[in-house]
């Protein structure tokens, strides 16, 4: 499953077809959306906004559409109105002058008044997403001091979209790493500058992430890295995937284990764990 960086990157591609251009043809391949087509048409699309694992499109006029890709949805951004050969079915076509936005086999869309957004079941129950440009680290560790889930235990926390909508299995990993702290450490445990460094390490890993195409080791590691003649495959992250091979800084080997049937990697010396 995606990640919010990876997420993001292809809301990115959305939105260079789509922002600030009318929207010629809306057409929905769910029958019980079909009569949003004509509210839609001829409107401009403002922005694309990602929570989580949804993607908002966001019109001038006041709509919006939700759409969640779940396992099987899949967007593709083509030149042109040529529709491409496929078994998937349609779900969702936005045509401009020249571009095609196509979302296939997703079953979660609708429909909404922007300002009501609010009130989607699904959003209601996000944290704020990872890859906001306005979320500070200050904002992240004021959510790790939050009671609701100070108390918990980090492996668990960084997988709960509530905590943070975007955050996934491999950058936990490489957070965590990053941060120095055992999976199994609690916030409510750390002192003030452990805390601070994990928020701050939260968003600068995920924001690499996104800016480097899926590389969270620090550019100066990677660039050695790659100067040494590893593939990229075995020079993108600290942890994530990593067992038995030696940590990049204590040398120890990395180990991996499963919480709530979710890979987890870590330095059992770097952070502390067993
Ligand atoms: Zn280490």
């Amino acid at each position: 499953m995606p990640e919010g960086p990876e997420i993001r990157r292809a809301a990115d591609t959305i939105a260079a077809a789509l922002v600030d251009r009318d929207i010629h043809t809306v057409r929905f391949g769910i029958p019980r959306l079909r009569r949003y087509s004509k509210q839609l048409r001829g409107h401009r699309v403002v922005s694309i906004e990602t929570r989580g694992k949804a993607l908002l499109t966001h019109f001038d006029h006041g709509y919006s559409i939700y759409s969640h890709n779940q396992l099987y949805g899949v967007w593709r951004v083509i030149k042109g109105h040529k529709l491409p050969e496929t078994r998937r079915s349609l779900r969702l076509l936005l045509q401009t002058e020249d571009h095609s936005a196509i979302l296939y086999s997703a079953s979660d869309i609708s429909v909404w008044d922007t300002g009501e957004l609010g009130m989607h079941p699904f959003l209601a129950k996000l944290g704020p997403d990872i890859m906001d440009t306005s979320l500070h680290w200050r904002d992240v560790l004021a959510r790790l001091r939050d009671p609701r889930f100070s108390g918990r235990e980090l492996a668990a926390i960084y997988l709960d979209q509530a905590f943070l909508a975007g955050n996934g299995n491999y950058l936990r990993s490489e957070i965590l790493h990053d941060a120095g702290l055992s999976p199994r450490a609690r916030p409510a445990e750390l002192t003030l500058g452990q805390a601070g460094k994990l928020a701050r390490s939260t968003l600068e890993l995920s924001r690499r992430s996104y800016e480097t195409g899926g590389i969270t080791l620090s550019p100066r590691l990677a660039r050695s890295l790659k100067n040494q003649g590893l593939r990229r495959g075995s020079r993108r992250f600290y942890v994530f995937g990593r067992a038995g091979l030696p940590c990049f800084h204590c040398t120890g080997p990395i180990k991996r284990s499963d919480v709530s049937s979710r890979r987890i990697y870590f330095c059992p010396d770097c952070q502390g764990a067993d």
